[in-house]
């Protein structure tokens, strides 16, 4: 059976200095897995060029078994969902949603049919019409989601999705993206730099640091087996 990505040995680097360095990491289809590490360890570098808007320098990356070495992003079958959610302010949640099947040329109304289905399943489905200013920092993020899972990928990439929500907020949404995951059974590979998250929320994690992957194990094993004085002391079993 293949992966749902998996990375060779792949290096990136700006101006010179690498910010993903060798980095070689399979991830089986239908995992929670979290890249976890502090700012610059390479973490969002690494979602991008799985997600194709960066390319490796050396190495192969393959998504589902296939080298991606020629495949633009929109031929993967994978989407992200960023911190930075952008959301048309003048369209509706529906067709903010919706948009991204049009570009693909799907009619409208199979459109309209696909975004309110996934709208419903971050649970936005009473206010389809409301404009994206009328909506709570948490309903904001849940239309992410929903822009990203319209187009029914296998493999869904999100890059610190809740950092900018209070905490409480972030609790809750937590549980929501993994019951969400559950759900769905697709791959989510999951950014953020708060080890409680990645431990609470995974079925494994890749701890980063300087564009290497120090350790990926469960979050039991990396608790109670960091493998290097970095990993416990980042993990937190060290503190
Ligand atoms: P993280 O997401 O873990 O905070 P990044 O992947 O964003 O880390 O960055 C890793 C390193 O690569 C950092 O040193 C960052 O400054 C550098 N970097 C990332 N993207 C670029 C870019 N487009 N141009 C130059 N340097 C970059
Ligand atoms: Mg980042």
């Amino acid at each position: 059976m293949s992966s749902a990505v998996s990375l060779e040995n792949v290096t990136r680097r700006f101006n010179g200095v690498p910010a993903v360095d060798g980095l070689t990491l399979d991830i089986p289809d239908g995992e929670f897995f979290s890249l976890l590490g502090p700012s610059g360890s390479g973490k969002s570098t690494c979602l991008r060029l799985i997600a194709g808007f960066e390319q490796p320098d050396s190495g192969v990356i393959r998504l589902h078994g296939t080298d991606t070495a020629s495949l633009p992003p929109y031929q993967r079958d994978v989407n992200t969902v960023f911190q930075d959610y952008a959301l048309f302010p003048h369209m509706s949640l529906l067709d903010n949603v919706a948009y991204g099947l049009m570009v693909k040329g799907v009619g409208r109304a199979e459109r309209m049919v696909r975004a309110r289905a996934a709208l419903a399943r971050v649970e936005l489905r009473d206010v389809l019409n409301r404009k994206p200013a009328h909506l709570s920092g948490g309903q904001r993020q849940r239309v992410a989601l929903a822009r990203a899972l319209v187009n029914e990928p296998r493999i869904l990439l999100l890059d610190e999705p809740l950092g900018a929500l209070d905490l409480k907020l972030r609790e809750q949404m937590q549980g929501e993206l993994k019951t969400l995951q559950r759900e769905l059974g697709i791959t989510f590979i999951f950014v953020t730099h708060d080890q409680g998250e990645a431990l609470s929320m995974s079925d494994r994690v890749a701890v980063f640091d300087q564009g290497r992957i120090e350790q990926v194990d469960t979050p039991r094993r990396l608790y109670f087996q960091p493998r290097s004085r970095f990993v416990a002391n980042f993990v937190g079993s060290a503190n």
